[in-house]
């Protein structure tokens, strides 16, 4: 495995890797390091659809508010550098911040409506932060497909749009939310809860799951508040949102939605916030059986 801590040297790098193979066929997986499952579950979907695998590792201060934990988001380069490798990466790229914005800041990426919801009312400019630092990333790594996880299924429908809007090349993969065996979702600010809130934080799992046995949005978001509630009034949670969604706009959907939608839900524990999301199907009222429950499929059941 290589590390590139310059565009050029990466571009270097790059070429060496791609140089033999007709056509090249390149990954990228960004990430702010910290490693965990859940990143290398992005390398191990990557490496298997993938050639070469590049990964970058670098804390954007572009997407942190004033108020956010910038100085304190971990950095653990060394075991990084041996997680990434283990896992098949070829190259990590480990831009400093003056690599990355080395003339200041003055254009940027503007994320829209898409970007304004939800974490974006709750982190002003974060998805502009986010959507410029991925837009440069892969200007300089220039690759085939990059992989994103669907943990933070408002980033991934972010860069969906702004692929789109601004007609780039790099085809965009959502993978699966890894968890850890309780249910938690993997994040690098886990780290960062007690052992008593790292059991309170299971509640934003527990409240999607119970999302996920109704068969309409009002029923779900109804049994996720109803779980949350709990907590909150425990004072355990302090709850930012809930609402369920169209994955492709994050507008909460109408009552009488049908079709596949997200659940989401925003919290802070402690001084901790923690962000999750289920995927949902909201059959047609004929596949609903009368108590209410999907009807099952006798093929798969
Ligand atoms: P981050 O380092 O937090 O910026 O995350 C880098 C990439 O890893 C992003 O595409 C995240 O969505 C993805 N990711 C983070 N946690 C998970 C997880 N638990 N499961 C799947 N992907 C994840």
């Amino acid at each position: 495995m290589r590390v590139a801590t310059g565009v050029a040297e990466l571009e270097l790098r790059r070429a060496e890797l791609t140089g033999g193979i007709t056509p090249p066929n390149v990954a990228f997986v960004p990430t702010m390091g910290a490693l965990h499952e859940g990143h290398l579950s992005l390398v191990k979907l990557a490496r298997g659809v993938a050639d070469v695998v590049i990964m970058s590792i670098f804390v954007n201060p572009l997407q942190f508010g004033p108020n956010e934990d910038y100085a304190r988001y971990p950095r653990t380069l060394e075991v990084d550098l041996a997680k990434a490798e283990a896992a098949g990466v070829d190259l990590v790229f480990t831009p400093s911040v003056a690599e990355i914005y080395p003339a200041g800041r003055q254009i940027s990426v503007n994320a829209g409506a898409i970007g304004a919801v939800l974490e974006g009312a709750a982190r002003p400019g974060h998805f502009d932060g986010v959507l410029t630092v991925v837009l440069k990333l892969l200007n300089i790594v220039r690759p085939d497909i990059a992989v994103f996880g669907r943990k933070d299924a408002q980033q991934l429908a972010c860069i969906r749009r702004m692929v789109l809007d601004l007609n780039l090349d790099a085809g965009i993969v959502g993978a699966p939310i890894i968890r850890e065996a309780d249910g938690l979702a993997m994040s690098s600010r886990n780290r960062f809860l007690s052992p008593a809130e790292r059991i309170s934080a299971l509640t934003l799992h527990a409240s999607l799951q119970a999302a996920e046995l109704e068969t309409t949005p009002v029923a779900a978001l109804a049994a996720a508040e109803l779980v949350l509630a709990k907590a909150v009034s425990t004072g355990e949670i302090e709850l930012d949102y809930v609402t369920v969604v169209n994955p492709a706009t994050m507008a909460a959907v109408s009552p009488d939605f049908r079709g596949p939608a997200l659940a989401l839900v925003a919290a802070t524990v402690g001084t901790t916030r923690l962000i999750d999301n289920i995927e949902l199907t909201f059959p047609e009222p004929d596949l609903v059986e009368p108590d209410g429950g999907p009807v099952l499929n006798p093929a798969t059941h």
